[in-house]
């Protein structure tokens, strides 16, 4: 059957993980900073705990849901010695960076690390659509793995701890620039005195179409080849962005979401690219540092 888990951090995402864990039958123990806030997992039927410590110690698998990389830190560096020989899986969103300094920290105590990255909200936790993403320990994910899945499909990226993270944020990368595009279309259509419901209801089924076109953007960059069967150039994209931004103006809407993507397009053309494809973006992201 299921090894015992501890769950440090209840916010609303461990307070959903810790529910999920107990209605399925794992024993679980909790933990939070602030006191008060387990008594939705213990009604369900988790074990409380008083200190981070004492949690630790009722679980073989740790797993923290915590802020931020820096409370993970405040949060286990104390109580290293009680992890020891434990599997910890952290679900705390860090950096690919930050989960791979978490990882050396954890291989230098006898830790055995794996890293999550949750793709779902708390309310979805445990049901279909719900995807996490892993990375690091596979001793962990094959151990775990029946847990796992009861927090949604459970993917291994390998060992690097790293790569979960990676993917975590390049996925959230795609959804804040359409969360912003969608904004920046609300915006628009209420000066015209239309409801952000009512375009909702247009932008959803536009950018669920527009998604269609991603397979055949990514062939393109994955053959590197800008120049051959142009769709859309550089050149057309800069007059249709051109056209956008003036429309805002004109509406008095600021054109921030789409600024940077502007940007990019006009330092191509600017730099000879006028006739290579919109998919030459990429390549401009990549020779341009994050100083930008
Ligand atoms: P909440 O803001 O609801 O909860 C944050 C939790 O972190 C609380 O338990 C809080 O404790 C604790 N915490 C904050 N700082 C410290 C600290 N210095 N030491 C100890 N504990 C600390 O966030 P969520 O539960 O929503 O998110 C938790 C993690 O899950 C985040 O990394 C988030 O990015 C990730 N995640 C969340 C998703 C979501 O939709 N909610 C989706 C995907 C990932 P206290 O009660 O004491 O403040």
């Amino acid at each position: 059957q299921y090894s015992p888990v501890t769950v440090l951090g209840l916010g609303a995402m461990g307070r959903a993980l810790a529910v999920r864990f107990v209605t399925a039958g794992v024993p679980t123990t909790v933990w939070n900073r602030t006191p008060g806030r387990d008594a939705e997992a213990a009604a369900a039927g988790a074990v409380p705990a008083a200190t981070a410590g004492a949690a630790a110690r009722g679980g073989e698998l740790i797993v923290t849901v915590l802020l931020d990389h820096a409370s993970v830190h405040e949060t286990l560096d104390p109580i290293a010695a009680e992890l020891a020989g434990k599997q910890w899986l952290n679900l705390t969103s860090t950096s690919p960076e930050q989960s791979r300094e978490l990882a050396a920290w954890a291989a230098a105590r006898g830790i055995d690390f794996l890293d999550g990255g949750i793709m779902a909200v708390p309310a979805m936790i445990g049901g279909p659509g719900s995807s996490i993403l892993y990375s690091g320990s596979d001793s962990v994910f094959q151990a775990q793995r029946q847990t796992l899945e009861l927090l949604g499909s459970a993917e291994y990226f390998g060992s690097d701890p790293g790569l979960a993270a990676l993917w975590d944020f390049a996925l959230l990368s795609s959804m804040y620039a359409m969360f912003g595009g969608f904004f920046q279309g609300a915006a628009l259509m209420g000066t015209a005195g239309v409801t952000a419901s009512e375009f909702a209801t247009r932008a959803t089924a536009w950018v669920a179409a527009m998604t269609q076109s991603l397979p055949a953007f990514a062939k393109i960059i994955d053959g590197g080849d800008y120049t051959a069967d142009v769709f859309q150039d550089l050149v057309f994209t800069k007059s249709a962005l051109d056209a956008l931004r003036g429309a805002a103006a004109d509406a008095g809407v600021t054109f921030e979401p789409l600024g940077g993507l502007a940007a990019l397009v006009d330092r191509q053309i600017e730099a000879g690219h006028g006739a290579d494809a919109f998919e030459r973006t990429v390549e401009e992201l990549r020779a341009t540092t994050s100083s930008r």
